[in-house]
């Protein structure tokens, strides 16, 4: 047993609408035992040998920040490759400058490929943004840059691989492969491209020996994990695990999440279909049992599923009148008639399902899945999740409400990426509109911010995701984008701690200040309640607190 810990502070917000503030919080054990004053504790305080630790006195304390959708293995090892996206990166390789055009991409693979243009070692290349490079690229462009060495090529949001002619020779397809998002020319030769799940796990077998190495993905996961912690963030959910095979993901977890070390708490939502794939009806028995080793640290839970395509590689599902160039999106890996048979299973051994939906077109299909599934087979507080809830509309909100589902919010586009889709994806009206968080506050529905980080291209930084909730200022810097979709500061910090927490099923022990719950908090130096809304991204992340150990934030 630890000796009791009181930790002081200019306030602590608590986060518990009952008792909102609080000056002092006792911990012992990793766990939260009073939560008050000095005076107030003075019945714990009296009994148990304590020490008081002031160092937080002159800082505001949080319930620790939640981002309930990441990609930190994933992305940490896409990062190894060579980079052609828009933003300057500070990668595994060192700096990479961001490449703001379709010429400085198609100039960076050609010095690469000429530097060994007969080698048969493919150059993998991530990055690629068609809303800012001028659409996908396509297999002759990239023949052009190298007919001889392999190039593959995958967006920054990875739902699109290109490849050139000798890469879709490895990869072993060709004019007589009929899959769902292998893409043609309209004279019926293979365009190179494979757009989404279905298409890019096919393109990918050549490349999992790169992605799957264990240092590489242990790197990732480390670096990862500090820039989330620096962002304040003490617990955290990967959507998309298993892609690389659960065994592999979860001992390379395994290793890392639970070094004490390692700055946070992490669950592991693992993807349904490789799931139906390898154990079928048996499914949720297997992830049962994988639960059985959950720890305070490292969990699994739930399951996810992919409904449709990304807002910044444009392939979301949209409804009337659809994408300003007329190009359709894509469906996920399942067929929209088959995912209900797929979740079924899942839904009725009570698990709870996240099901990404980006496009209005898809938001309104998850409903009706919602619908359907509640219809075979009744459940309350099922917390059904739609992840991403990009493009949508009131009634949606409203009829989510009805079904009792849930959203988790990317909200981060609305600054950095509605102007450009305004222009290059959806018109003016539907890009001001992304991210109805006011629509949701108005219909009652409990929703969470999230970063996608990083595989959008966007920070992780849940203090900017509440600025934008709050002013939802373009990238220009002066425009208001659908100012009645904006929402107020409390909600917005809600949304990244206790209604988070509920989101990923964890609000018994995370997201607020509250006797009992685990000792995270997130330690800022001003109070997002109190500063100029303007201000509050700026605000500085002074520490962590995990399970009472604090982390101190490097400057
Ligand atoms: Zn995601």
């Amino acid at each position: 047993m630890t000796k009791l810990t009181v930790f002081t502070a200019k306030h602590i917000r608590t986060m518990d609408a009952g008792r909102p503030l609080a000056d002092a919080v006792a911990v012992k054990d990793g766990r939260i035992v009073s939560v008050g004053t000095l005076a107030t504790m003075r019945n714990w305080l009296d009994r148990e040998e304590h020490v008081i630790d002031d160092r937080f006195s002159d800082k505001v304390i949080f319930p620790g920040f939640i981002d309930p959708h990441t990609h930190l293995q994933a992305s940490g090892s896409l990062m190894g490759m060579t980079y052609i996206g828009p933003l300057d990166q500070n990668g595994p390789n060192g700096f990479d400058e961001g490449l703001t055009s379709r010429q400085a991409v198609l100039d960076k693979l050609k010095r690469v490929a000429d530097q060994d243009p007969m080698s048969q070692d493919p150059i993998l290349a991530w990055g690629f943004d068609p809303a800012l490079h001028g659409g996908q690229l396509h297999r002759d462009e990239l023949d052009a840059v190298s007919a001889t060495r392999p190039i593959w090529t995958m967006t920054y949001a990875p739902h699109v691989v290109v490849a050139n002619s000798p890469m879709l020779d490895i990869i072993g397809v060709d004019e007589t492969t009929n899959v769902y998002g292998i893409e043609k020319y309209d004279d019926g030769r293979l365009n190179g491209q494979f757009i989404e799940l279905g298409a890019t796990t096919i393109a990918l077998r050549p490349v999992v020996g790169f992605l799957a190495d264990p240092k590489r993905g242990a790197a990732a996961l480390w670096a990862q994990g500090r820039t989330a912690q620096k962002a304040g963030i003490t617990l955290t959910a990967d959507m998309a695990f298993g892609k690389l095979g659960i065994d592999y993901e979860l001992g390379l977890h395994k290793k890392v999440v639970e070094d004490d070390a390692f700055p946070l708490r992490m669950l592991l939502v693992p993807l349904g279909p490789p799931l139906n794939a390898q154990h079928g009806a048996e499914a949720p028995s297997y992830l049962r049992k994988l639960m059985a080793s959950n720890t305070d640290k490292l969990a699994v839970h739930g399951v996810k599923f992919i409904n449709d395509g990304s807002y910044p590689a444009q392939t979301l599902r949209l409804r009337y009148p659809g994408y300003l160039d007329g190009h359709k999106g894509h469906r996920g890996e399942t067929p929209w008639e088959d995912l209900w048979g797929a979740m079924l299973p899942y839904w009725k051994a009570g698990f709870q399902i996240h099901s990404h939906a980006n496009g209005d077109e898809t938001v309104e299909m998850t409903l009706d899945l919602l619908e359907q599934l509640q219809l075979a087979h009744p459940r309350f507080d099922h917390r059904f999740t739609i992840e991403h809830y990009c493009l949508s509309t009131p009634d949606q909100a409203r009829r989510l409400k009805a079904l009792g589902g849930l959203a988790s919010v990317n909200n981060m586009f609305v600054h950095y990426r509605a102007l450009l889709h305004a222009d290059s994806g959806f018109g003016f009206d539907r890009a001001e509109a992304t991210a109805r968080l006011g629509s949701l506050e108005r219909e009652g529905v409990v929703f969470a911010l999230h970063s996608d980080f990083s595989l959008v291209l966007t920070p992780i930084s849940p203090l900017t995701a509440v600025w934008i909730a709050v002013e939802r200022i373009a990238l220009d810097g002066k425009t208001v984008l659908a100012p009645g979709e904006r929402i107020g500061v409390d909600r917005a910090m809600r949304a990244i701690t206790i209604d988070a927490a509920h989101v990923i099923g964890r609000d018994r022990v995370h997201g607020s200040v509250e006797v009992g719950k685990y000792a995270d908090f997130t330690v800022l130096d001003e109070d997002p309640y109190e500063v100029e809304p303007a201000r509050i991204r700026d605000i500085r992340v002074h520490a962590t607190v995990l399970g009472g150990k604090p982390f101190l934030t490097e400057n």
